[in-house]
C-alpha cells in the first residue's frame, strides 16, 4: 500500500466528520512555500464546504489531529458548528467522539421535527413535582433555567434582559411547563408558548405573555439548545 492509498483510509477521508458525507473529501497538500502559508495540509470537503487542518504523522497514521479552519453554520450542522468549528486543534480521538455525537443530535433535531420522540423516553415523576398532576410525563428536567419579565418593548430588543421573576429547575411534560424555583413554583400550559427560539449559548421560550420568556443556557451532559427547542415545539405539535 503506498502512502496515498494509506492516507485514504483515514477516518475524515472516508467521510466528512462534519456532516457525514462520505467520499466528498479531499486532501489538498500543504502549500507552505518560503515559510509562508501553512505548514498542514487541508481537507476540504465538497458537500458541506467545511475546511480543515490535517496534522498527519504519516509513521502514525493513528495518530492525526484536525483543526476546522470554515464550517457550514446552517442549522443541521449546529451541533458540529461549535463543537468542531469552534474548538481549534482537536485529536483524533476527540474528534470522531465529537462526530459521532453530532450525528445523533442531527438525527434526533430530525425525528422531533417529525414529530417523533421515541428516542427521549419519558418518565412519570413520584412523587410529582409541586403543581404537577401525578401521571403526566415529563420528556425534559433542565437545570439553570431563568424565569423573565421584559417591558413590552423590550420584547423586541435581544439586549434587555428584563427583570428575573425567578431561578430554576424546569420539567417539561407532554401538557405544561415547570419551574420549581427559587421563591416559588410555576406552571404553564405548552399552549401558553408563543415561540421557542435557540442561539450558541442557550435556548429561548417566548411566552403569550407579554414580555415574558423562559431562558435556559447550554450545559455539558444535558440536551443541546438546539434540540431543547425543536422537542418542546414537537410536543406543542402534538397537542
Ligand atoms: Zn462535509
Amino acid at each position: 500500500m503506498d502512502d496515498a492509498d494509506a492516507l485514504a483510509l483515514l477516518p475524515p477521508l472516508q467521510g466528512c466528520l462534519y456532516c457525514h458525507a462520505e467520499g466528498t473529501t479531499t486532501l489538498l497538500p500543504s502549500r507552505q512555500f518560503l515559510g509562508l502559508g501553512s505548514e498542514y495540509a487541508t481537507l476540504k470537503c465538497s458537500q458541506c464546504g467545511s475546511t480543515a487542518w490535517l496534522d498527519v504523522d504519516e509513521s502514525d497514521l493513528d495518530d492525526w489531529r484536525i483543526r476546522y479552519r470554515r464550517v457550514n453554520r446552517a442549522a443541521p450542522y449546529y451541533y458540529v458548528s461549535i463543537h468542531l468549528g469552534k474548538a481549534g486543534w482537536l485529536t483524533a480521538e476527540a474528534a470522531l467522539t465529537i462526530s459521532t455525537s453530532g450525528y445523533v443530535q442531527r438525527t434526533r433535531v430530525q425525528q422531533a421535527q417529525h414529530g417523533d420522540l421515541s428516542w427521549l423516553k419519558p418518565i412519570v415523576l413520584s412523587p410529582p413535582p409541586p403543581l404537577m398532576i401525578p401521571g403526566e410525563k415529563t420528556y425534559l428536567a433542565l437545570r439553570g433555567v431563568t424565569y423573565h419579565q421584559t417591558s413590552v418593548q423590550g420584547v423586541w430588543s435581544r439586549s434587555e434582559p428584563g427583570v428575573v421573576l425567578d431561578s430554576g429547575k424546569l420539567y417539561v411534560t407532554g401538557e405544561k411547563i415547570y419551574l420549581l424555583g427559587q421563591r416559588r413554583d410555576w406552571a404553564h400550559r405548552l399552549d401558553e408558548i408563543e415561540r421557542v427560539d435557540y442561539d450558541e449559548q442557550a435556548w429561548v421560550l417566548y411566552l403569550a405573555a407579554p414580555g415574558q420568556y423562559y431562558r435556559g443556557l447550554r450545559v455539558d451532559g444535558q440536551l443541546d439548545p438546539q434540540l431543547v427547542a425543536a422537542v418542546i415545539a414537537a410536543l406543542q405539535a402534538s397537542l
